[in-house]
């Protein structure tokens, strides 16, 4: 280790930065944020400093640097970029016996600046001992996805009921585990949901309740319901990540594309519950009940749906089934199909000018004969988007004409959208069934049909011999 980790404590102490330009203004603002009284020292200053200044968060010094003006400070900070000014800030600071950093420059520096992820009182630091910045900060990234946005709020809650739980629970290695396991369960999920009135409530009844002291919350299972998006991993969302690392059990079906399930925790166990090859899926009711003991056992089970678990997921289902039996249940949204798939073809699902709705349907019925409103949905102005609809293109193409909507009314059809073997066509209504056909289509895919599809029907007849990579 190069350097000695630490964090200071700036609240009201007087700080100077030198330099007028963005990476001053930079530091200047994380020293605000830190509470010091930072003055800056510069000729000139650029915007950010100039508004920090008009919104009185700093005081600016509109001349050069003199080294008188170290003196009293508890911390400098120098980035004028300019060798020879910053070389004298440093050798000032150094001989005042203040802590000095120069920008860019851990030689002329008493202390280097780590990159940081914040979550209100949370703060971690990153630093790469001067070895490389551009490293430190790519770590950054990595470590702000993992954290959930309201870790913050969690740390001020906890703050909250630090005194009552330590005269509860005065023995320290019990308190320890209370802790741990209030970070671990309901509570600690309910305030970074945003359910802070719950974790509360919760909270307190686990301190009023006379044995608290040993327990803490019990074995408290809980099921995630979460959408793992089309296909892509990078369409994951980053809480879906969170859980699918933290997650004991996973159930998941075939949508759930084999990518994906690389990023659940090694140990996790698998559970497979959509259809193999010459055996049966598992019934809805087996999964629900499968889910349910699980959870009940007390383990932490993510129920893994492709796209949205609310978008022909039956996540309702197995959603009101675990409520009914009284099993913590939350639900995660995905990118669903239809948004994914409007991307990957680059049409928009509703147009200012050609859709002002954009209605998702199911092209399965219960005996393949899809049962819809076809008059309502061969109307003008919208956009449909078919879910498994494919195996009966012909039909809905016929349906829907026969109903008055234009036999060339322009449609587009995507296969494993967003992922390596994508395959899209696009033409008319009238030759819907006919582009499934001849462009080897069998699922999953969706159809989008509507004035929003004619681009991608345009670039597909300029090379009508084979189908559109986009
Ligand atoms: N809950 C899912 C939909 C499940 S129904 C969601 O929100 O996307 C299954 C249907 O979704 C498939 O038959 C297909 O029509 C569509 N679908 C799902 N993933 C798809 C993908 N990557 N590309 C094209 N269609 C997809």
């Amino acid at each position: 280790m190069r350097y000695f980790p630490a964090f200071l404590d700036l609240k009201d102490r007087p700080c100077l930065v030198v330099g007028g330009g963005a990476p001053a203004a930079r530091k200047a603002r994380l020293l605000v944020k830190a509470g010091a009284r930072v003055t800056v020292v510069a000729p000139s200053a650029g915007p950010e400093a100039e508004d920090l200044a008009a919104q009185g968060a700093l005081r600016l010094v509109r001349r050069e640097f003199v080294a008188g003006d170290v003196g009293g400070r508890a911390a400098v900070v120098s980035a004028t970029g300019l060798g020879e000014v910053d070389t004298r800030v440093a050798e000032a600071a150094r001989a005042a016996g203040v802590p000095v950093n120069v920008v860019d420059r851990p030689g002329l520096s008493s202390f280097v600046v780590p990159a940081i992820v914040e979550r209100g009182p949370v703060v971690i630091g990153i630093s790469s001992g001067g070895t490389s910045p551009v490293l430190a900060r790519r770590l950054r990234a990595r470590i702000e996805a993992l954290l959930p946005a309201r870790l913050g709020r969690l740390a001020r809650f906890a703050e909250s009921f630090r005194a009552s739980v330590r005269a509860v629970i005065p023995e320290p290695a019990q308190r320890q585990r209370f802790w741990t396991r209030i970070f671990d369960g309901a509570v600690a999920e309910d305030v970074l949901a945003g359910r802070e009135a719950a974790a509360r409530e919760r909270m307190l009844g686990l301190v009023n309740r006379p044995g608290a002291a040993d327990g803490g919350e019990g074995p408290g299972g809980v099921v995630h319901i979460v959408g793992a998006g089309p296909g892509d991993p990078d369409l994951l969302t980053l809480k879906a990540l969170r859980l699918m690392e933290r997650a004991e059990v996973v159930v998941y079906d075939r949508l759930v594309a084999p990518e994906i399930l690389d990023y659940l925790r090694r140990d996790a166990e698998r559970v497979y519950v959509g259809k193999a090859k010459g055996a049966h899926a598992k019934t809805q009711d087996q999964i629900n009940a499968l889910l349910c003991a699980r959870a009940r056992a007390g383990q932490r089970v993510l129920r893994l749906k492709g796209g949205d678990p609310f978008v022909f997921g039956r996540g309702g289902e197995e959603l009101e089934y675990l409520r009914r039996h009284g099993v913590r249940v939350e639900v995660v949204p995905g990118v669903t199909a239809a948004t994914a798939c409007a991307a990957a073809l680059g049409i928009p699902l509703t147009h200012r000018d050609h859709a002002s709705a954009v209605t998702l349907v199911t092209g399965h019925g219960r005996d393949g004969e899809p049962d819809l409103d076809w008059a309502a949905l061969a109307g003008p102005r919208q956009t449909l988007a078919i879910y498994m609809g494919v195996g009966a293109a012909g039909r809905i193409a016929a349906r829907l004409i026969a109903q008055g909507l234009a036999p060339a009314t322009p449609v587009a059809v995507i296969e494993n959208a967003t992922m390596t073997d994508q395959k899209t066509a696009a033409g008319a209504l009238r030759d819907l069934e006919a582009l499934v056909r001849d462009n080897g289509i069998t699922g999953p895919a969706l159809i989008i049909i509507g004035e929003v599809a004619r681009r991608a029907a345009a670039e597909a007849l300029a090379e009508p011999s084979r189908a559109l990579a986009v």
